[in-house]
């Protein structure tokens, strides 16, 4: 395994970073005042996504474009520093056209979508030309189990109908939203089918009849512009061929969408602590209390030195998921999604402490709306359920451990040292 940036990553990032610092941080307070005045997404955003575009800085998510599709046709490996770079400043992947969750359901539609589906859709996503959301999570369930969901979908006639409620769905507030990607149970249920396979993937246009959103929910008091919102979906009728994928499907595609978008989250979050561990480290430099820098105290300096030695065990961590999801089905599908599991808890309590630590260092201006810190820290929260909560992701890699115990099942007592083995030593010849 070499982790190490390829030539093309380095030169992609070293654009990217420059970008970023040239037009980007410049228009960050603007963008900040312009939210706050109610106008989203602020005016500049369409000219700094076309001058992103111009510059080559598209779509650097996804590997497996076709020759006709905008984008770099980077691996996983290759995107992660990106992805990095890019979480410093959480509004800046819209404008690369990498932003959650349009990448994970552009790799859905990539993967699954009819030619129309294709023309309808996905191609002015690539483009960046609308924006979509994935409606999975409802109030009346616990979601952290998918084969719970009631919001239902049945057919009649050429019509797929649709009756449920939604809610946390991540950018459905964004004016540009035109598709809600929604996982529904198939009714009537299927005599004997696996509770795997009765749920369908359907494409909803935003603006469907029926379709209502009800509320942009806050998180932590944080309204983020794009929205997490909650959505009603009453006697909501689309076509037949809106339906993703096979009837029954929705499962496994939904498996499938994952993957990639927990490395670009857990990148995106790492981008951040190194943010958060660079900003301590200087306001530590720089305050002084009872006559000395704070960076003079034995236990800031442990403070530092543990989110640095966190942040570095993180990254290696996701990047070897970003290499295994690049060696496709060379490797065991369960030894990817358990490593994929891994990567999300260890980036959620990553950024936890990190950003608990720097608020620390910073006294009561790291709660400030002044820093990005409490902004960062309130998103580290939500990481914990964001694509399933923790505990969720700490099973499937139980699992994973339990599963390929029992195949070598009995081969660690060659290990013990009980004393009928200490009795009878074996012979040599
Ligand atoms: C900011 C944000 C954005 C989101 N965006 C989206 C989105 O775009 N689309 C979408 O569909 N959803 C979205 N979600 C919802 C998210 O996916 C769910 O919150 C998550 O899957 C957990 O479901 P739940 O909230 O119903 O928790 P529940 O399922 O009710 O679980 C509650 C708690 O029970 C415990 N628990 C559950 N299962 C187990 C287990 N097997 N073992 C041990 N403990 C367990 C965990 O501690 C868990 O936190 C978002 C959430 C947040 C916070």
């Amino acid at each position: 395994m070499d982790f190490a940036p390829s030539a093309r990553t380095q030169a992609l990032r070293a654009r990217l970073d420059a970008f970023l610092e040239r037009y980007l941080l410049p228009h960050n307070p603007a963008w900040h005042q312009s939210v706050q005045d109610g106008v989203y997404p602020p005016p500049f955003l369409e000219d700094l996504k076309t001058l992103a575009r111009e510059e080559g800085l598209w779509n650097l998510f996804l590997p497996g474009l076709r020759a006709d599709e905008p984008g770099t046709r980077l691996t996983h490996l290759e995107y992660a520093p990106l992805a990095e770079s890019m979480g410093r400043l959480p509004w800046a992947a819209e404008v690369f056209n990498c932003s959650a969750p349009d990448t994970g359901n552009i790799e859905l539609l990539h993967r699954f979508a009819s030619p129309a589906q294709r023309a309808q859709w996905l191609q002015p996503l690539l483009e960046g030309r609308m924006r979509s959301a994935f409606a999975m999570s409802e109030p009346d369930v616990a979601s952290s189990d998918p084969t719970n969901l009631q919001t239902t979908v049945h057919r009649e006639g050429d019509a797929l109908v649709l009756n449920g409620r939604k809610w946390f769905i991540t950018g459905a507030a964004h004016p540009h939203c035109r598709l809600l990607i929604v996982l529904c149970r198939n009714t009537p249920a299927e005599d004997g089918a696996s509770p795997h396979a009765q749920h369908s993937m359907v494409l909803v246009p935003r603006d469907a009849p029926g379709v209502q959103v009800l509320r942009n929910i806050a998180v932590l008091h944080h309204h983020a512009p794009e929205g997490h919102c909650e959505i009603l979906l009453q006697d909501v009728r689309v076509p037949a061929s809106h339906l993703l994928g096979a009837w029954g499907a929705g499962f496994a595609m939904a498996q499938a969408r994952l993957g990639p978008g927990r490395v670009h989250h857990c990148m995106r979050t790492i981008g951040q602590c190194e943010l958060a561990l660079q900003l301590a480290a200087e306001r530590a430099l720089e305050r002084r209390s009872f006559g000395k820098y704070l960076s003079e105290y034995a236990n800031v300096q442990d403070w530092l030195a543990e989110s640095r030695i966190e942040i570095d065990q993180a990254r290696l961590l996701v990047l070897q998921a970003a290499w295994m999801l690049d060696q496709g089905e060379a490797l065991p599908a369960a030894a990817v999604r358990a490593q994929v599991a891994a990567i999300k808890v260890v980036a959620a309590r990553l950024q936890s402490r990190v950003l608990d630590r720097a608020i620390q260092v910073f006294g009561a201006m790291g709660l400030s709306p002044d820093t990005p810190l409490a902004q960062f820290w309130t998103w580290g929260r939500a990481l914990h359920f964001m694509d399933g909560p923790d505990e969720v992701h700490l099973r499937s890699v139980a699992r994973h451990e339990l599963a390929q115990a029992r195949t070598r099942l009995g081969a660690g007592s060659a290990w013990f040292t009980t004393p009928e083995q200490m009795r009878a030593p074996p012979r040599i010849r």
